[in-house]
């Protein structure tokens, strides 16, 4: 794709983007900027990326239509059933599209940062199934509060390497990361877990995460004769299954965008995650974007609920969706998102991930037109967030 909404050659959408790296990663991040493109529109790589999505992934998703949750809103909802997906979320998408690559590379060996332990569950999955080494950094807050999927991640064979320094969270772990690339720049490709990092990492991964929206065109083309829905809502941490969703739909001026960022305990609580909508621009991790920072432009600590949501920053291509117009941008509470995830559960028997829960969440305050055609982007399943749950439960049953 190649509009106003897309990265420019110069690595840019609009003013945000670009590859802000120190000069020791310059070789690595120029490698793949050269070659991204020729591998991953290649024929062959295609052919073998759709057959492991297919076989070992689970895609393509059901698109289903949700018939409470639909007459609940008086409009017609679907649900992209992204949380059916091995692993059990979106983030396969793009870790079996990074391991194909690092693979074309001639890699040996993958690291990769991780917050929750979602990504680095997902890529220590790809690495298991390609016989490939895989190293993953972890705050070591993270380390203890994720127990399980640091096992799941030990189970299949990565080593898990957890990051004392600073504040001992995905920050600490993403520079921890980057600090390992420099010093194996031959053999090791980095897997992102999100549309950030410096340019081509955000255009790459995006079009990794674009066979949701071209699933979604056929699947809507079936059930309702017309390809283009009127609303998209996904949920926005960096930003990558939004951007999945949205990205056949960003030239269709007819479709609205909606991504929904995590306000914590409240946008003006100071425990946020609401990046799009308090953050101002600043580089992190390799790009220039929305940042949670002070006026000294010290990083701030973001809070959510939800793990995969509690991020300081946002990947480009939102920053620009939002400053040109074309996507609309909105918040949701913890609170909001634990309400949704238990009428979700109760109205469709879908128990989402506390981060889609925002998504959903969002539905409540939205005034659809009548009959309107709305699709959710289910990014994961919630049986990772059973715990938190489980203490609502109790709450509501005291
Ligand atoms: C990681 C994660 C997210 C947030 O990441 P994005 O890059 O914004 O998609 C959202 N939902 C689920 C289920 C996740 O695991």
């Amino acid at each position: 794709m190649s509009s106003s909404y897309f990265v420019d050659a110069d690595g840019y959408y609009g003013e945000f983007g670009g590859a802000f790296v120190p000069e020791m990663l310059h070789g690595n991040v120029e490698e793949l900027r050269e070659k991204y493109l020729d591998i991953i529109t290649d024929e062959a790589f295609q052919s073998e990326l759709s057959r492991l999505l297919h076989d070992y992934a689970g895609r393509p998703t059901p698109l289903y239509f949700a018939p409470r949750l639909s007459a609940e809103l008086s409009a017609k909802v679907y649900i992209k059933r992204e949380d059916l997906l091995h692993t059990g979320a979106h983030k396969v998408n793009n870790t079996l599209g990074q391991i194909l690559l690092a693979k074309r590379l001639g890699k040996k060996r993958i690291i990769a940062e991780t917050g929750a332990g979602q990504h680095g569950v997902a890529t220590a999955t790809v690495c298991a199934m390609m016989g490939i080494e895989c190293v993953v950094y972890m705050g070591a807050l993270d380390v203890e509060r994720q127990a399980p999927n640091v096992a799941r991640m030990r189970m299949m064979g990565a080593r898990v390497v957890p990051v004392n320094s600073g504040s001992k969270t995905l920050k600490d772990a993403t520079n921890e990361a980057l600090r390992d690339w420099i010093n194996n720049p031959e053999s090791t490709h980095y897997i992102i877990g999100s549309v950030v990092g410096p340019h081509p990492f955000p255009d790459m991964i995006s079009r990794f995460h674009a066979v949701t929206s071209r699933e979604i065109r056929e699947q809507l083309k079936r059930a309702e004769g017309r390809e283009l829905p009127d609303t998209v809502v996904a949920c926005v941490g960096g930003g990558s299954n939004a951007i999945g969703a949205f990205y056949h739909f960003i030239d269709e001026a007819q479709v609205q965008l909606i991504g929904v960022e995590a306000a914590g305990c409240g946008v003006d609580s100071g425990e946020t995650a609401a990046t799009m909508r308090l953050g101002s621009p600043g580089v992190l991790h390799g790009s220039m974007s929305l940042v949670l920072q002070n006026d000294d432009g010290q990083i701030l600590e973001a809070h959510s609920v939800s793990a995969g949501l509690d991020y300081p920053g946002v990947g480009p291509q939102h920053a620009h969706l939002q400053k040109s117009g074309r996507a609309k941008y909105v918040s949701i509470t913890d609170a909001e998102a634990l309400q949704a995830a238990f009428e979700l559960a109760r109205l469709e028997g879908i128990i989402p991930a506390l981060e889609t829960a925002h998504a959903f969440a969002y539905l409540k305050q939205y005034e659809p037109k009548s009959g309107e055609v709305i699709v959710v982007n289910c990014s994961g399943r919630g049986d990772k967030d059973m715990a938190a749950y489980l203490t609502e439960l109790n709450k509501q049953e005291a």
